[in-house]
């Protein structure tokens, strides 16, 4: 076994190995979800425990689905709004819950750093189901999935990353899958949602769509955080959908097989033209869905298993 982690907190501490045990665990589960009877039992006896503070529709849903399937007691907790703002009240939601014994806890939080916090107090394993602009690790596995079955590889590609890169932790967390597995990447965005640090990323930078997305083998599309803004990043959505929505005009400088993806939620017409979005011959942006319950299932079943080796081996020690 070449997945060794403890917690799944973020891409950037997995080696690429790790990464290809995942992606290969999960093939095995898009066949499955796709029979009749998805049902198995390497959850069962495990509690999973969803904390969604922030909201949620797809990561939840999908995780619950996932826990679901592989037969687990899943719980999930809507978390108040009052709850966000102080880490000691996450922590102490975190302590309480860990008492009644979990195995797996699935966290969403609007603070970077809070969920790598909360997996150094629990004595359970830790999913980051997006933390702050920080990292979504299962969002970039299964964009990673769905990229290396729709082009039957997983380097050597040239992906262009285009729109509030800033803000964003899906693109964070790709930067480093997709970097590690050796692609080209691009960020493409206006500046003012271009991170400080973006050229010290080993990406190319370009505020220019038809530039960024020239002879690309994979588009991907984010949403604008405006939850995350402060102030006025972007002129008007009009002007944004003109010079960095995604539309058939500017897709045609990609290459001619070029996929088209977005994490969602989708803001049509802002971000990515809505007739684009919902072209089957470009766009993945379904496939993304459908891999992330299987990605989730083997990251889940993966870190029970090393779970369940720690809790022998301290049994034992
Ligand atoms: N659903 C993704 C996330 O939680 C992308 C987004 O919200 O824009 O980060």
């Amino acid at each position: 076994m070449t997945f060794h982690a403890q917690h799944l907190l973020g891409i950037e501490h997995l080696a690429p190995a790790g990464i290809t045990a995942l992606l290969d665990r999960a093939d095995r589960y898009v066949a499955f979800n796709r029979g009749g009877a998805k049902h198995a039992d390497s959850l069962a006896g495990m509690t999973q425990i969803n904390m969604f503070f922030e909201p949620s529709t797809r990561t939840q849903a999908s995780f619950e689905l996932a826990g679901k399937r592989l037969g687990a007691d899943v719980m999930s907790m809507a978390m108040q709004a009052s709850s966000l703002t102080k880490g000691e009240t996450l922590i102490d939601t975190a302590m309480t819950l860990n008492a009644m014994h979990p195995d797996l806890l699935v966290v969403r939080h609007p603070n970077s750093g809070a969920v790598d916090l909360l997996a150094q107090k629990v004595t359970c394993a830790v999913l980051n189901a997006g933390d702050g602009r920080h990292e979504h690790p299962t969002q970039a596995l299964l964009d990673a999935l769905t990229i290396r079955r729709a082009k039957g590889r997983l380097h050597r590609l040239t992906v262009a990353i285009c729109g509030d890169i800033a803000h964003s932790r899906v693109a964070r967390s790709n930067i480093w899958l997709l970097g590690k597995m050796e692609n080209r990447i691009r960020l493409v965005g206006p500046p003012t949602l271009m991170p400080a640090a973006a050229a010290e990323l080993g990406v190319e930078v370009t505020d220019d769509m038809r530039a960024g997305l020239a002879d690309a083998d994979v588009v991907m599309m984010l949403r604008l955080q405006r939850e995350r803004m402060d102030g006025g990043f972007v002129p008007s959505e009009r002007e944004y959908y003109h010079r960095f929505g995604l539309d058939a005009d500017k897709l045609a400088h990609a290459a001619p097989d070029a996929i088209v993806m977005h994490p969602g939620p989708m803001n049509r017409g802002i971000e990515i033209d809505g007739t684009l979005a919902d072209d089957i011959n470009r766009s993945v942006i379904q496939d993304q869905v459908e891999m992330g319950v299987a990605v989730r299932m083997a990251a889940m079943e993966l870190l029970a298993e090393n779970l369940r080796a720690a809790r022998a081996e301290a049994a034992h020690g």
